[in-house]
């Protein structure tokens, strides 16, 4: 190897460092700017009940549309405002302006609707969260409405003891738990029996692989094993109408997807609301 080209490698990887860095540090500061202005706002997105049609509640979704660079989906954003204490004022906004909307009263929801909102393991890590706990469950139970946490592991961390009390905490306070993404990443069977949690929704990854002549014997084993233990199970990513037979007929007890409805600006999910017919 010559001292030559060393030097350019050296030169090369430190440029793709520097590159990688800025544009980091950039999104981070377009995104501080957006949430301080308000521009990252709640979707709502249907979740209907198996058992009997209605709309049972809806999962908050975080959209941005940036002024220059068009929608950034929250693939893009939310794990830079999870490395950051971001996350923490994003979801803080998004409440303000889901109690925004629910107030208007351009919809009633009905009582025990549930409100499904996602809650990053770093948020729930961090110091602050009980008293975030103890400031917005009173103005939901205020509203009517079951605030639900999802959540999920992208890493894997175990469950300490301080964890263990905040997870009793949230419930103590009338906030249900549902385990987001189950199936992938890291949240394994351990982690179900640590948090304890209310629902599990069953990942897209999975509710894809059902076709309209093989049985999925995975997901049907996942929905036992809920039962099993007391715990509702949710699918996610519902975009076929034999997709949704077969998971009633193995009985799942909520559904999510395209299927029924993208998530929507709250206008337009009112409007799903008032037009949505059981059948
Ligand atoms: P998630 O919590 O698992 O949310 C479900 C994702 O699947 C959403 O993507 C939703 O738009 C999409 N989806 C729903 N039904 C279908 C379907 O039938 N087909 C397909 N192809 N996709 C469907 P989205 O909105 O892009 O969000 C991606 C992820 O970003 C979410 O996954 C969640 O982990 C995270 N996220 C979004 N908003 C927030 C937020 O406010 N806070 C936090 N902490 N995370 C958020
Ligand atoms: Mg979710
Ligand atoms: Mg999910
Ligand atoms: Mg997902």
């Amino acid at each position: 190897l010559s001292i030559g080209f060393i030097l350019a490698m050296s030169f090369i990887m430190a440029t793709v460092v520097w590159l990688l860095a800025t544009r980091r540090h950039s999104l981070y500061t377009q995104l501080a700017h957006a949430i301080r202005q308000r521009q990252i706002h709640p979707h709502y997105q249907p979740l209907i009940c198996a058992h009997s049609n209605v709309v049972s509640g809806a999962e908050i979704l975080a959209r941005w549309h940036h002024d220059e660079l068009g929608f950034v989906p929250p693939d893009v954003f939310i794990p830079v405002a999870e490395r950051t204490a971001l996350i923490i004022d994003l979801t803080q906004s998004l409440l303000e302006q889901v109690v925004d909307d629910l107030q208007q009263g351009i919809v009633a929801l009905k009582p025990g609707f549930n409100l499904n909102l996602n809650i990053s393991y770093s948020h729930l890590a961090d110091d602050g969260f009980e008293v975030f706990v103890d400031n917005w469950a009173p103005v939901f139970a205020a509203l009517g409405v079951t605030l639900v946490f999802e959540i999920t592991e992208r890493e894997n961390i175990d469950i300490s003891e301080a964890m263990a009390h905040k997870i009793t905490h949230i419930k103590t306070r009338g906030i249900k738990i549902a385990l987001d993404d189950f199936g992938t990443g890291f949240s394994n069977l351990a982690f179900i029996s640590n948090l304890r949690p209310d629902s599990i929704k069953i990942d897209r990854m999975f509710v894809r692989q059902i076709s309209r002549d093989v049985a999925t014997p995975l997901i049907d084993c996942v929905i036992d094993m809920a039962k099993r233990m007391n715990i509702l199970t949710t699918a996610e990513g519902v975009e076929y109408d034999y997709q949704v037979a077969y998971l009633k007929a193995n009985q799942i007890d909520c559904l999510q997807g395209y299927y029924f409805s993208k998530p929507l600006a709250f206008g337009d999910f009112a409007v799903f609301l008032r037009n949505y017919a059981v059948g």
